[in-house]
């Protein structure tokens, strides 16, 4: 059977929370993981919009993407693209906090002991699901902040329709082990498996969820 094609929006890379114009808070995110999902779903004959936060990979050909810095930068960005979307994958390692302020310039050093008050971003995935009707929307976790409870938890509440687990490793390694975890079925297992790999399996498993609908 033919594949329907699909419109993907792909989110990667970490968000730059600046304190200053220079300084910032972020994460080691390389992005390979979304721009490796962004090409599968391209090479599978996809439309693909890639949201990427600041990472140092390529433009991967025939994929229109969109760089953003901050998390309320991505926040615009995806949310326009999955308006005419069918699926989100979230793959971005969005920062949960921002400073309250931006200082111009550099902020200079004085006093020995400083705070910096923070405040929430908003969880771009959570909104999504909240209005994504048909669409589907999957998001992924870090495995150390997100035991099996916790990440059913993050299922039900972004209403996703699968969860991607990763080890540490996958902050900077090629490989990783990684678990899918479903609201409704058995978690699927990838132990030590390559990002490319993983990535051609997750358009089939986006292709399937948007066939059932
Ligand atoms: O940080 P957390 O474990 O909740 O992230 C799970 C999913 O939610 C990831 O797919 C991440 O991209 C997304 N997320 C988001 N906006 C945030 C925090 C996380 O879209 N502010």
């Amino acid at each position: 059977m033919p594949r329907r094609r699909l419109r993907f929006v792909v989110s990667a890379g970490p968000t730059r929370e600046h304190l200053d114009d220079i300084r910032f808070l972020s994460s080691p995110s390389s992005g390979r993981m979304g721009f490796a999902v962004a090409a599968a779903a391209r090479r599978a004959g996809h439309e693909v919009v890639l949201v990427a936060g600041p990472v140092s990979l390529p433009d991967p050909p025939g994929v229109r993407t969109v760089r953003v810095v901050s998390a309320l930068d991505m926040r615009v960005a995806v949310l326009a693209a999955f308006r005419r979307a069918d699926a989100l994958v979230m793959t971005a390692a969005v920062s949960d906090y921002r400073p309250a302020r931006r200082r111009a310039g550099k902020w200079k050093k004085g006093a020995a002991r400083l705070s910096l008050p923070l405040v929430r971003n908003p969880d771009i995935l959570a909104e999504a699901g909240r209005r994504r009707g048909r669409r589907v929307c999957v998001g992924f976790a870090v495995e150390v902040a997100a035991p099996l409870r916790a990440a059913r938890g993050k299922i039900r509440r972004k209403h996703l329709d699968a969860l991607c687990l990763c080890s540490p490793e996958a902050f900077s390694a090629d490989r990783a082990d990684y678990r899918i975890l479903f609201p409704d079925r058995e978690l699927e297992r990838y132990p030590w498996i390559r990002k490319g790999a993983f990535a051609g399996r997750l358009v089939d498993l986006v292709e399937e969820l948007a066939a059932r609908g």
